[in-house]
């Protein structure tokens, strides 16, 4: 299952709050910026108002956020680390030119490789191409000690072997994930959660391993690698003492230190953690995120572990991810209203009284302060997120759901006076909408997505949840977006006092549909298709109301002085095509069809018209604004007195390569092959 929302995407959004002309005078917010990548940095409001031990505590589970980085490396693409590992060797020992095009070409991809975590890019899954040549990268190989490189190829000559046919063959290992319909999609993605298995034999391998009236079915595949050892189909468990074990053993010193400063129920939720890291067990993990989902007073919280699958096309691995925060009070309010009152929307949604829950369990949802971000939400970060995962515990115990204020703050800080909205958004109403109540419409969009869009609805007797195979994510994702579409639009929200007026809809409403069928391929290769879930999902919104609402005009496209536009005519007409679809969507979900399912994608969410791309390409071109953004963490020091921990200082920082030479170093355990 899929419930991350990925802030590369809203990132996206929040360039379209419109530039407040002359900004004040302040430290810079993008730190880099490379390729198609935007480094920010975040500010971490009211951490030195935090009480001694919650900032101790902090401390701790933030050195834990930090040592699984070199596990996320390893899961994206086994060479990853070697490859890393050579480049940052170049990067600190090459004691020739470092200016010319080609040097900066290596540095450029050393930066891309840092911020994807690997070879691919981190939301297109394609391989970067490099721009310097084999001949150039193998002289500076030849330039560096050879004792500084990875040692774990033999010798240089077994490095290269390895290393140079990944880096510079367009052909091999091209993508991390491949989920083109009717390919083997194990042996077509090049990421590292299986080695020497067909896609049938797994499929047969966890199908053997269900427990199909397990009514708390195991999320099994979730934190293992799959691998074929002398003819037998083996699971390598990343657990102390099996795959990736010196990280994890880091991790899990890390967590025994935080245990040991936290409060209940805290400490029995980390105690409950480390039990899981230790043995991997999967039904050790249900009970840790049971416990972790119960856990509402805690100010401090984190997520730790093997959590999202969007990296398997399979959708049952996990990639390792991380990230402390703590609580925002007064931004909490927002969320707490729309929780009190999930029953009513569940209640109200235009989905079949079948497929709705009688009774909706603990939709927990907060507004947080992230203080670190680690694996897969580091550097891109989500801005929400809403855990566990696993159907069943959301169903007997709820989710759950957070949205993160300091970083849409730094995103929106980071975009100011870029230009997008006046390039794509035709009419002057749209954006002085936009311009008010952008940041308001977006945030809003993001609880609802997050705090009741995953959590609402049932499946039915006999559906198990896996039915949608490679379709799962990108429903999912659309599930949930259409229930906050639909509801941004509720006089209920007025009423809640959440919404001033419903101009705040109208305001997500133009820019979401310009979103799903115009502006979000700028972020696409020219001839490519939209693979990602959430960019499928947006598009498959987008289109499906344009065709369903055409004869009443509800969207048109626009021709104005050569350029093309989008804009929403119907608003209340649109709203109800989000209901429809919403309805749609839930059904297929609920009753497990494929075939719907597989339709509603493949028609709506995938194809990309080769003109329309093109002009977006160029317009947004213009702006020179990098389609992708991530961001650096802060550091935080102990202060110590007579032996006593007497303070934690925030320690801000504004070098991204610094930042990630730094992780390298002092975070690094595994060896480069795993
Ligand atoms: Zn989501």
């Amino acid at each position: 299952m899929k419930r991350l929302l990925t802030l590369s995407v809203m990132g996206f959004f929040a360039t379209m709050l419109s530039s407040c002309g002359s900004a004040p005078e302040e430290k810079a917010w993008i730190v880099d910026r490379f390729d198609d990548i935007k480094v920010i940095r975040y500010e971490v409001p009211e951490f030195e108002k935090l009480p001694l031990e919650e900032k101790i505590l902090v401390y701790y589970l933030a050195e834990a956020a930090k040592c699984g980085r070199d596990i996320l490396f390893d899961q994206n693409f086994k060479y990853n680390l070697a490859i890393r590992r050579t480049l940052e060797t170049i990067y600190t020992e090459y004691g020739g030119d470092r200016t010319s095009d080609e040097w900066l070409a290596v540095e450029k991809y050393l930066k891309k490789v840092w911020f994807a975590n690997g070879i691919h890019h981190h939301y297109s899954n394609d391989k970067f191409r490099p721009e310097f040549s084999q001949e150039y990268f193998e002289k500076l190989i030849a330039a560096v000690p050879a004792e500084k490189l990875p040692q774990d190829f033999g010798s240089v000559e077994g490095l290269k072997a390895v290393i140079m046919p990944a880096i510079f063959d367009p052909t091999l290992y091209a993508s991390r994930l491949d989920q083109t319909a009717g390919v083997d999609m194990i042996a077509s993605s090049a990421n590292n959660y299986y080695e020497g298995v067909t896609q049938q034999e797994v499929e047969d391998f966890y199908h053997k391993m269900a427990d199909d009236h397990d009514p708390r079915p195991v999320s099994y595949g979730l934190n293992s690698k799959l691998v074929k050892e002398n003819g037998r189909i083996v699971e390598r468990v990343w657990k102390v003492g099996g795959m990736y074990s010196p990280a994890i053993e880091r991790i899990v010193e890390w967590l025994e230190k935080a245990e040991n400063v936290a409060a209940e129920p805290q400490k029995s939720i980390i105690a409950s953690l480390i039990k899981y890291y230790r043995t991997g067990d999967l039904r050790q993990f249900d009970d840790y995120n049971i416990k972790w989902v119960r856990d509402t007073v805690s100010n401090v919280d984190f997520v730790n572990g093997f959590i999202e699958d969007y990296g398997d096309p399979l959708g049952r691995k996990a990639s390792w991810e991380a990230n402390v925060n703590f609580r925002d009070e007064e931004a909490c309010r927002r969320t707490e209203i729309i929780s009190e009152n999930a029953q009513w929307f569940e209640d109200n949604s235009p989905v079949d009284p079948a497929f709705k829950k009688k009774e909706v369990k603990g939709v927990s949802a907060k507004v947080i302060t992230v203080a670190m971000l680690g694996g897969d939400c580091y550097p891109a970060t989500p801005i929400g997120i809403n855990l566990p995962n696993a159907d069943w515990i959301r169903k007997e115990y709820g989710s759950k759901s957070v949205t993160i204020d300091n970083i849409t703050y730094a995103y929106n800080k980071a975009a100011q006076g870029n230009g997008f909205q006046e390039e794509f958004v035709l009419r002057g109403e749209d954006r002085d909408r936009i311009k008010q109540y952008g940041k308001l419409a977006d945030d809003l969009h993001t609880d609802l997505h997050e705090c009741l869009g995953h959590g609402s609805g049932q499946l039915a007797p006999g559906t198990k949840g896996g039915e949608l195979k490679s379709y799962t994510s990108t429903l999912e994702e659309t599930r949930a977006d259409l229930f906050g579409l639909y509801y941004l639009g509720d006089p209920k929200l007025v009423e809640l006092g959440l919404i001033p007026s419903l101009d705040v809809a109208k305001a997500q409403y133009a820019s979401y549909i310009m979103n799903g069928m115009m502006t979000q391929l700028s972020r696409i290769e020219l001839g490519k298709n939209v693979e990602e879930a959430h960019m499928r999902n947006r598009k498959m919104i987008a289109e499906w109301c344009y065709e369903k609402g055409k004869a009443d005009n509800v969207i048109e496209w626009v021709k104005d002085d050569g350029k093309t536009y989008v804009v929403v005519n119907d608003f209340d007409k649109l709203r109800s095509l989000f209901g429809d679809m919403l309805r749609e969507v839930q059904r297929i979900k609920s009753e497990g069809d494929y075939e719907a399912g597989k339709a509603l994608v493949e028609d709506y969410g995938v194809k990309i018209d080769p003109e329309l791309h093109a002009e977006v390409l160029a317009r947004y071109k213009s702006l020179n604004i990098e389609p992708y953004g991530g961001f650096i963490n802060p550091d935080y020091r102990l202060v110590e007195k007579d032996g006593k921990i007497v303070d934690v200082e925030i320690v801000y920082n504004d070098s991204y390569v610094g930042q990630m030479l730094e992780y390298s170093e002092k975070y690094s355990f595994l060896p480069s092959i795993n």
